[in-house]
């Protein structure tokens, strides 16, 4: 848009149908109940991090956002979006650790998700956020990868990894399995070594697994940048994928909100019966879990240097898995040193809500903010940092940088790949020791 060209007009009845649709009696018990007593603020790292400043308390952020859009019944000013996106996307991720300590159990982050709605419908988002709705309408990734592309890639990670694991599989649309395992689009794109990781602990574990041709994509940024419509097409690919290999379960991989939207909010957005998934969705935290748990997967020896546990807010506050990842690392590694607080009150990195991908327009704020991990990793004194979450361990490794914390990130299937005991069937010919 050029300086003369005139900014699109504000289309409130667009903005109306989104208030109407969330317009519930819960919406409405929360924007009466909240007495602004700030209990809630203590709670928000964002606030703790940005010299408690008023504008960065949680019911600060949902009044100068959601409270006025309701207030003008969605005639709002462009000027106001674009005050209301640095509100709802700079300066919340919507952790939900503020829901936790409000004595209404107002949900914060719920609200803003509908004020980013409301201003994602008029075009107001971070722009890479937007650009991301585009992949998956296109591909139906968010790294814009083809199909092809994907399935050569685990061809080649399976032939490569055949020299770890004799005949490693990566089966591709196999019907009928136990798991079907989705993944992070950046995985094949930038870390396919990871799919590679997964398949040997499968192989371990004598899984039966597939991944799908097509809904492979775990990941679903559009429940961050609010095109909810989006995000239901995301969460489709994946069920119909799962209905057609007739999958037993769903496994996300190490990913947070991936998991939050196909076992949580996709059931919802895609109007499934009952509000659940048509299949069942796991993590691969507790698939990983219960291998070791049950001894299908067993050690050579535990991990034995200091070593602490990044809670994803998607697996341990808006998930079920609270709890469970630190639970894997005690049974792994023998000197583990849990941050403090943790599991549900686990304090968000900042890579979080959209946040890593909305660029580096944002990079400040997720530093200054990031700051309260940062200290909480120090405290600990653990040199290795485990984090179950592609967002999380983008958002660590650059507070590594930035307070010069001196540790190093891992994920669980890379500590497993290193401590698992391969059978003697799985054994490369000559590698016998
Ligand atoms: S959201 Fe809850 S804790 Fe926060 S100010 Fe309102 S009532 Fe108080
Ligand atoms: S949801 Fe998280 S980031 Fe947002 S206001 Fe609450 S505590 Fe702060």
């Amino acid at each position: 848009m050029t300086e003369n060209t005139p900014a699109k007009p504000v289309d409130a009845a667009k903005i109306r149908e989104i208030l109407a649709r969330n317009d519930t009696a819960r919406l409405r018990m929360w924007l009466k109940a909240c007495t602004s007593c700030g209990l809630c603020s203590e709670s928000c790292f964002f606030y703790l991090t940005n010299e408690k400043k008023p504008e960065f308390m949680p019911q600060y952020k949902v009044r100068q956002t959601l409270g006025e859009i309701l207030r003008h019944k969605g005639e709002v000013s462009r000027e106001f979006m674009e005050e209301a996106k640095e509100i709802a996307w700079g300066r919340c991720t919507m952790c939900r650790r503020c829901s936790q300590y409000c004595p209404f159990g107002i949900d914060i982050a719920v609200m803003i998700h509908i004020a980013r709605q409301c201003l994602r419908s008029q075009d107001v988002c971070p722009e890479r956020l937007m650009n991301i709705d585009q992949s998956y309408l296109d591909t139906g990734n968010q790294m814009n990868m083809s199909d092809e592309d994907f399935i050569e890639t685990c061809e080649w990670m399976a032939e490569e990894g055949q020299e770890t694991i004799k005949g490693l599989e990566i089966p591709i649309d196999r019907e009928d399995c136990e798991l079907m395992f989705i993944v992070n689009a950046r995985e094949p794109k930038y870390y396919p070594q990871d799919i590679q990781m997964a398949a040997q602990v499968f192989a371990v574990a004598g899984e039966t697994w597939t991944m799908p041709g097509h809904g492979w994509e775990a990941t679903n940024l559009s429940m961050f940048s609010g095109n909810l419509a989006v995000a239901a097409k995301v969460a489709q690919n994946v069920y119909d994928a799962a209905t057609r290999l007739k999958a037993k379960k769903i496994c996300v991989t190490e990913c947070g909100h991936a998991y939050r939207a196909a076992k949580y909010e996709g059931p919802y957005w895609t109007k499934q019966p009952g509000g659940l998934p048509p299949v069942p969705v796991t993590h691969a935290v507790a698939v990983y879990h219960d291998y070791v748990k049950s001894g299908r997967i067993k050690l050579k020896h535990r991990f034995e240097e200091p070593i602490t546990y990044q809670d994803p807010c998607n697996l341990s506050r808006s998930g079920d898995l609270a709890g469970k990842g630190l639970e894997l690392l005690r049974m792994i590694a023998t000197d583990v040193r849990p941050m403090s607080p943790n599991a549900e009150y686990g304090h968000c990195c900042c890579g979080g809500g959209g946040f890593i991908p909305m660029g580096p327009d944002y990079k400040k704020r997720r530093m200054v903010a990031g700051k309260f991990k940062a200290d909480q990793i120090r405290a600990t004194g653990a040199k290795y940092v485990l984090v179950p979450c592609h967002n999380c361990t983008d958002q660590i490794g650059d507070l590594n940088k930035e307070y010069d914390l001196g540790i190093k990130i891992v994920s669980f299937k890379e500590v497993l790949c290193e401590l698992m005991e391969i059978p003697p069937h799985l054994i490369v010919d000559g590698e016998a020791e």
